[in-house]
């Protein structure tokens, strides 16, 4: 062969090992995203359940990573969390304010993007966001609310889409697809962005078969707001959440065992389930609880399906980081856990989300980073979530749109708090009053100690200095005290809407 030919042979080969080493610099991104689970229900984040539910694999990911204190989203509600996510906007500008809303594309998503930057990606789980999916080179989408048993999946094609049932418990399910489609394309030319997105521990907090004898016999303690009377707060006393009236015994607490996603489990796995429903709703089948003993029986009852949804999200996490160190791909592979907001577990008497108070405000949010993210590390910065998209653009090398409304977080993961992070976090709920759970519409604004929410629907304000009072149980509204800090907030408030052109939709 002649040498030119030969060079020039060489310098395409450098080149195109020179372009395969920048593709495989680009990290791997694993979104994990539960629906509804509370900060309290992980150990890192919370002890309420430390010693009796443990969440060992997921505080891995504090230990060798980030956990962020001061993590919050836009609207706590499935459908706007989600489509918040894709597209680093609030839901005014995302269109998607409330659930049962088709998400729309005419904005730009951090998938899309990458997609479109050489990454490859698929979701699979939950999706809630009624139109195909785009912007994926593969997904599985549960139909709907999706199920704990045998899910019913909307599965990409070729050609379109197609429906196929898949056996098996929800977490496990996609956690396999998450794992299989890593398999097939991590660390073989083109980075990847896969999101996990569990159904679990949504209700009706159906426990995997081999969990329901987790926590069997044991009492678990109730939060201190528990018997909370809502006085002050004319929203929540006219919320319809509480875990007394509103919880349903024959779909959350499966009274109605098939109601309640059992119905398709095989005869020997049905029969075990419908044993142990007998025993754990034996107090309950009586019919002779009432008021406070009803009350709190329920509230065991919930507790303890939901912690045994929670371990098999544990669980599930736990196969993903073996399996990226197995593989060797866990040095370049970001692996994020969070849950489209958190949620009550008796606090306030409550189950649910929604308010902008903070068991629903906050969501947890860990990440690892393996040489970026020093282990161990706490960060305090108030971050939302139209954030993630940004960050993840940002670390894919890809550029960020404008039009995005979130900010990168990576200036944050040392834990260092840069001199001009935001001072304040803008919510709004838009779900009217005739909805589900009767949560008034509201917005509201929290610099990190004080919180002004305004029910515009009912003409109430809310003010609550969670320094001295972090349950939020005493509305400071009218306190002569507070009066120049409840100014400062609206004026506060009045600034983040028109920094993030808020309009109110119409109905
Ligand atoms: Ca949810």
């Amino acid at each position: 062969m002649h040498p030119r030919i030969v060079s020039s042979l060489y310098l395409v080969i450098a080149l195109f090992a020179a372009s395969f080493a920048a593709e495989q610099s680009r990290p791997n991104i694993v979104w994990i995203y539960a629906d509804d689970h509370a900060y309290q229900a992980i150990s890192a984040y919370d002890d309420r359940f430390k010693d009796l539910a443990p969440t060992p694999n997921i505080d891995r990911l504090a230990k060798e990573g980030a956990i962020f204190r001061n993590s919050y989203v836009s609207n706590s509600i499935c459908g706007p969390a989600r489509a918040t996510i894709l597209t680093g906007l609030h839901s005014h500008k995302n269109n998607v304010p409330k659930n049962g809303m088709p998400m729309d594309f005419s904005n730009p998503t951090f998938p899309g993007i990458l997609r479109n930057s050489g990454y490859a990606t698929a979701l699979y789980g939950k999706w809630h966001l009624k139109v195909a999916p785009q912007g994926f080179d593969d997904w599985k989408i549960m139909k709907g609310q999706g199920r704990y048993f045998s899910q019913d999946y909307r599965v990409k094609t070729s050609q379109g889409e197609k429906e196929e049932r898949i056996e098996g418990y929800s977490p496990d399910t996609v956690t396999r697809m998450t794992i299989d489609f890593l398999e097939a394309n991590a660390g073989k030319g083109k980075p990847v962005m896969v999101m996990c997105q569990f159904k679990s521990p949504h209700g009706p907090w159906s426990p995997a078969i081999r969990n329901l004898d987790f926590l069997k016999d044991v009492e678990i303690p109730e939060p201190p707001t528990f018997y909370d009377d809502h006085e002050g707060r004319v929203a929540a006393g006219k919320a319809q959440m509480t875990i007394l009236k509103t919880m349903r015994e024959g779909f959350h607490l499966k009274g109605d065992p098939d109601s309640a996603h059992y119905d398709r489990l095989g005869p020997e796995q049905h029969k075990q389930a419908i044993e142990s429903l007998a025993y754990e709703n034996r107090h309950l089948a009586s019919g002779k609880l009432k008021g406070d003993d009803l009350k709190r029986e329920k509230y065991q009852r919930y507790i303890h399906d939901y912690l045994r949804c929670v371990k098999a999200n544990d669980e599930n996490v736990g196969r993903i980081l073996d399996y990226l160190e197995e593989s060797g791909l866990a040095e370049n592979t970001i692996v994020c856990y969070s849950s489209d907001q958190s949620f009550y577990l008796g606090e306030h008497g409550w189950y649910d989300k929604r308010f902008m108070y903070h068991q629903s405000f906050f969501t947890p949010l860990l990440i690892r980073w393996p040489g970026e993210i020093q282990p161990g590390t706490e960060v305090n910065a108030m971050v939302q979530n139209i954030d993630m998209a940004p960050t993840f653009l940002s670390i894919g090398g890809a550029d960020v749109p404008a039009t995005m409304q979130g900010v990168d977080l990576r200036p944050v993961f040392k834990g260092a708090m840069p001199k001009d992070w935001r001072k304040s976090l803008y919510y709004h709920f838009y779900e009217s009053e005739g909805n589900q759970h009767l949560v008034a519409k509201h917005e509201g604004v929290y610099d990190g100690r004080f919180k002004l929410i305004h029910f515009y629907e009912l003409g109430e304000w809310e003010f609550f200095d969670r320094e001295i009072d972090p349950y939020e149980l005493n509305n400071r509204i009218n306190d002569p005290h507070y009066q120049d800090t409840i100014s400062r907030l609206k004026s506060e408030l009045t600034r983040l809407k028109s920094q993030y052109e808020v309009q109110v939709p119409k109905d």
